[in-house]
């Protein structure tokens, strides 16, 4: 197990950039009433009072001047600014990843859910994605000023090389689990944008949401919903085949299609034992008891005490790579034992 000697102190120039605002009230921490999420890190600045410290943070993953791999694996822009006011440049941050949206075909194809279901899946696992489900859109997915108007979601998850990952935390002279992130966004990109064009090609609308810059949809829960996992401790998705290792895009489409049923195997069981990524985590952010946010009562992170180690270890990863589902080989075997666990245990 690794674990941290003491618990580190976050610098003060990382907490210049800190809003007076605490990020936990922004995500509705201890809020025990649903609502829409707020607009937060990862959005554009202008709606969230976050935009110094996520530049702050940009400026450290892409900015400093051994990032050029990194800046290559996410595809950023050449002209990509540190210390403008959102931390990037421009003109944009992300060249297009994957291939260029094309026109909806002026007449749909017809095929029922259950068919266009396994052509989905089939065509997003034969291009880039390793999972891959479907769940119907919810209003307490979107994020409050934002509108989705499509029915269903397509959600896909791709791996990362573990030896990459587990070289986590990135910093000064070994970038190798930040590049490994950038690969496999622009691979989760890729996927989300080839499939949103055969989608397209048979005469549905679609609106990719490749990462990981946020845009109108929350990630995990509809990937919680369309089957691709259960929320672990340390506030991300477990896979019951990539464990924690793994990031996430999504299409969203009006195409008929039959959703998925959310894969509940043991995670959320076994993270109650569980303190791996507890005891690893450097600022102490991971909270050990489940905790109401916007009305759900579930596993959080706490952002003020997390991004600042973030931002200062070019995008952390430490909880994802100790996590013991990711470790190569072992997500099976895990699966099995918490199913003999719930057959010991018996029903309720
Ligand atoms: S990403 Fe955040 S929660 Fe996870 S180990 Fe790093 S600092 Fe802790
Ligand atoms: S390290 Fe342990 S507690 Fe943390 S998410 Fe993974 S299984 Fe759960």
């Amino acid at each position: 197990m690794t674990r941290r000697s003491e618990i580190w102190q976050a610098p003060t120039r990382a907490l210049e950039h800190m809003p007076p605002q605490s990020g936990n009230t922004v995500n509705g921490l201890g809020e025990t009433e649903p609502r829409s999420p707020s607009p937060f890190f990862w959005h554009e600045p202008k709606y969230h009072d976050f935009g110094d410290m996520q530049g702050y943070t940009l400026g450290i993953m892409y900015g400093l001047e051994d990032a050029g791999e990194i800046r290559e694996a996410f595809c950023i822009n050449e002209n990509f600014r540190p210390g403008t006011e959102s931390g990037r440049a421009s003109d944009g941050q992300f060249i297009h990843r994957g291939p260029d949206p094309v026109d909806v075909a002026p007449a749909k194809v017809h095929k029922t859910a259950v068919e266009w279901s396994q052509e989905v899946k089939q065509f997003a696992l034969a291009h880039h994605a390793d999972v891959v489900g479907i769940a119907e859109m919810r209003p307490e997915w979107v994020f409050a000023g934002f509108e989705v108007r499509e029915r269903y979601v397509v959600v896909i998850g791709v791996a990362h090389a573990y030896e990459e990952i587990s070289q986590a935390p990135s910093l000064p002279g070994n970038n190798r689990a930040i590049v490994e992130v950038g690969r496999q966004y622009t691979r989760a990109a890729m996927a989300a944008a080839e499939l949103s064009n055969f989608i397209r090609g048979q005469g549905y609308e679609t609106t990719c949401y490749p990462g990981p810059t946020a845009q109108a949809l929350l990630m995990i829960p509809p990937a919680i919903a369309a089957g691709l996992g259960e929320l672990g401790k340390h506030g991300s998705l477990i896979n019951r085949k990539l464990g924690s290792s793994f990031r996430l895009s999504a299409v969203a489409t009006d195409m008929p299609l039959e959703t998925s049923q959310p894969d509940t195997f043991g995670a959320d069981e076994f993270c109650l034992r569980c303190q791996v990524c507890t005891k690893a985590c450097p600022p102490d952010a991971i909270y050990e008891d489940k905790q109401w946010v916007r009305g759900d009562k579930k596993w959080y992170v706490n952002f003020d005490t997390c991004i600042p180690y973030f931002a200062e270890s070019r995008g952390c990863g430490i909880c994802i790579a100790v996590c013991p589902w990711s470790l190569p080989g072992v997500a099976d075997r895990l699966v099995i034992s918490m199913a003999k666990r719930r057959d010991r245990s018996g029903p309720g």
